[in-house]
């Protein structure tokens, strides 16, 4: 997967080199290209912004040098993601359906936020635009925005995350819960000891007791979610948790 990052702080997106994304870019497995949008501008200050029509506090980046750089930037498969506490919320499924793209090009909005001829342009261009939200508050850019949705999509790419099986059972999957609580050594650590289950080496009982933590854990935190799950997701003995 190709993924460009448009941005006027490309140092932000720095931890892009770490982890595994960072293994996955050496491994050729996600080729991400971070870009300065400056590189784009045309006047001696390389202005990217401008005062807002109608009046009103702040600056408004300009759809002039936003065009040009992405004029570049796109290819014909490309899904252009602009965050935005406006746009639609970024879930897991998202990352998934995001995971299959061959190109994703993301645009950091800085100060009031892009023109919004960029994306009416861009559309009408017949251009796949998404409009996406990290969750109800307001950054100051949408770098953190990108380096959310990078590390997300990039984890589900084949061979990033090293053994495929700790994806399946995460929260918010297919199953629709929250992860059950876990644990390691040593068992028994400032008088908390380890669930006496997790130590009996009885799978079907160690399932059915994470199976039930999940639920529990699920009604308690995300009530909405539980609301949310279909009448064929709960079996018999879920509906006595
Ligand atoms: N004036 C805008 C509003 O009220 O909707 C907020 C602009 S914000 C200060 C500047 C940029 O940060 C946005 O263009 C966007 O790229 C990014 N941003 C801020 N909060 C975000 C969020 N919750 N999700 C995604 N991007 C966000």
């Amino acid at each position: 997967m190709r993924i460009d990052v448009l941005t006027i702080f490309p140092d932000y997106l720095a931890p892009l080199e770490l982890s595994l994304v960072g293994k996955a870019r050496t491994a050729g497995l996600v080729d991400l290209r971070v870009h300065d949008l400056r590189d784009w501008t045309d006047d001696r200050h390389r202005t990217v912004d401008d005062t807002p029509f109608g009046g009103g506090a702040g600056m408004v980046m300009r759809p002039d040098v936003w065009g040009r750089a992405l004029d570049e930037v796109l290819t014909p498969e490309a899904l252009l993601l602009l965050p935005t506490p406006s746009g639609d919320v970024f879930t897991q499924a998202t990352a998934h359906s995001w995971a299959e793209e061959a190109h994703l090009v993301v645009a950091c909005g800085r100060y009031e936020g892009i023109d919004a001829r960029v994306a009416e342009h861009y559309r009408g261009a017949g251009v796949r635009v998404a409009e996406y939200s990290i969750g109800d508050y307001v950054l100051n850019g949408g770098e953190v925005a990108a380096l959310v949705v990078v590390e997300a999509v990039a984890r589900l790419l084949p061979g990033v995350v090293g053994n495929p099986a700790s994806l399946v059972e995460e929260s918010h999957g297919e199953a629709g819960l929250l992860e059950y609580p876990v644990y390691t050594k040593p068992p028994a650590w400032r008088e908390l000891a380890v669930p006496e289950v997790l130590l009996s080496g009885h799978h079907a009982r160690i399932e059915r007791w994470r199976r039930d933590q999940a639920l529990r854990r699920t009604a308690r935190r995300r009530p909405d979610m539980i609301d949310a799950l279909g009448p064929a997701a709960l079996d018999a003995r879920d509906r006595e948790v």
